[in-house]
């Protein structure tokens, strides 16, 4: 038994992480690219802004024209957005100005923007009430992004202003990597699947939705194995077939019962144990190893490619999490040990864990000991915001989890946390 604190734990699996070799890379088009980690590194096609640009509707004058109030000045054209070069004048000389609309560009000469609340219109002429400072309501040109720099960087996970960086660059595919396959595997006699009548004692798989929940948004790409029984043979098999995959995820059987069977049968697999437990609640029993996959390559040929995506794992090793069956537990230790390993699997450079903060509602009394995560909503908005635990049955109760919105972290050294105590936040 190696229980570690979850500092500790977390750490393990961080090493661990940073040792993964990159996976395959693929190009997708803009829109499949959300949520994707990127390949490769993203250059400023030209510089951006590509001109000078107005930011207002307005007038471009010589901040020198309007330092003394009220300034008149000759109107010698109008620019849009997207206005042809030719249209545009070439210099606004002194005593003149140019209509302009906000994303044109400006004409040489000018050097700022009068926005158009300040201006009054007489035929060609224009009456400026207010004076500029040279530079004012323009972005030069280049001054976002010189043409050749650097706008995105291989490992990180695309969100809508990275996909928008790519289109604005014009980069209509992105080389991406492939998404890591992770296996889920439910245990348990007691579980059936949500298409079968539950027996009077027996429950439905509900963890092996949550986990594919959590495996898709940390960036991997999940396949449900079949619920494997409380039995060594019928386990080992579908413990093989998981380790086929780029990481297996498996809940239920790892805590200290008589059936609790999945530690036994990975260690007649031979794996690794890199801790078999964490001093946290709910989520204590949680297993971290690793174990060889090349003799399942061997010896079931038959077998064939994985159902997903038709690769073997890259090492010959695949890494495994066992975690606690109570869907509490499994949805927590996914968060904490098993996220950062798939965003390492799909090479994101590595997230550290961070918290909010709150002020507690009510005041909490634990047990110390363990690190706990408690289901907890968090309430109110801008510098109102609260948190309050929510009452629940212990971690198997899911309905409790599904009013929660976040879990609220107590250090194991505390008994009582006070009301109106800020307290962190784990966000799922
Ligand atoms: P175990 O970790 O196998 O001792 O299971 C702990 C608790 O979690 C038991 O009450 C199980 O019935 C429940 N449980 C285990 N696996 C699942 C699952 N896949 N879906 C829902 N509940 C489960
Ligand atoms: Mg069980």
């Amino acid at each position: 038994m190696t229980v570690l604190s979850f500092e500790d734990a977390r750490r393990v699996v961080e090493e661990h992480a940073a040792k993964l070799s990159a996976p395959v890379t693929e190009w997708v088009g803009l829109q499949a690219a959300s949520g994707r980690v990127l390949a490769e590194d993203v250059f400023a096609d030209r510089d951006l802004p590509p001109f000078p640009r107005s930011t207002r509707d307005g007038y471009a004058v010589r901040s020198d024209d309007v330092a003394k109030l009220p300034a008149t000045l000759d109107v010698i054209g109008e620019i849009k957005a997207g206005e042809q070069e030719e249209k545009i004048p070439t210099a606004v000389e002194p005593g003149q100005t140019v209509s302009i609309m906000t994303g044109a560009p400006v004409p040489s000469g000018a050097d700022s923007v009068v926005m158009v609340e300040y201006t009054t219109r007489r035929g060609n002429r224009v009456e400026i009430a207010r004076s500029t400072a040279p530079g004012e309501n323009i972005v030069p040109c280049g001054a976002e992004a010189k043409r050749g720099s650097r706008l995105l960087g291989r490992g990180m996970r695309l969100n809508e202003a990275a996909i928008a960086v790519a289109a604005s660059v014009g980069k209509s595919r992105l080389q991406v990597y492939a998404r890591p396959r992770v296996a889920v595997l439910s245990t348990g006699d007691e579980i059936v699947d949500v298409e079968t009548a539950p027996g009077p004692t027996q429950i439905r798989n509900s963890n092996s939705y949550s986990l594919a929940v959590q495996v898709s948004r940390a960036g991997g790409d999940p396949t449900l194995l079949p619920i494997a029984p409380d039995e060594p043979h019928r386990l080992k098999e579908l413990i093989e077939e998981g380790l086929r995959f780029d990481l297996l995820l498996m809940t239920g059987g790892v805590s200290m019962g008589r059936y609790d069977l999945v530690e036994q049968v990975l260690a007649e697999l031979h794996a690794e144990f890199f801790f078999t437990g964490a001093k946290i609640q709910p989520g204590k029993p949680v297993v971290f190893g690793r174990c060889e996959n090349r003799h399942l390559w061997q010896h079931r040929p038959e077998v064939g490619q994985p159902a997903s995506a038709g690769e073997r794992p890259a090492s010959g090793k695949t890494y495994f999490f066992g975690l606690p069956g109570n869907p509490v537990s499994t949805m927590v230790t996914f968060e904490l040990f098993a996220r950062p390993m798939i965003e390492a699997l799909s090479a994101q450079i590595p997230r550290k864990l961070s918290f909010l903060h709150a002020k507690l509602r009510s005041e909490i009394r634990v047990k110390p000991g363990l690190r706990r995560f408690l289901p907890a909503i968090l309430s109110g908005e801008f510098d109102q915001s609260e948190v309050e635990l929510v009452s629940w049955q212990g971690s198997g109760d899911i309905a409790a989890t599904a009013r929660a919105n976040c879990y609220v972290v107590i250090p194991p050294d505390r008994e009582c946390i006070p009301r109106g105590e800020w307290v962190a936040l784990l966000m799922p």
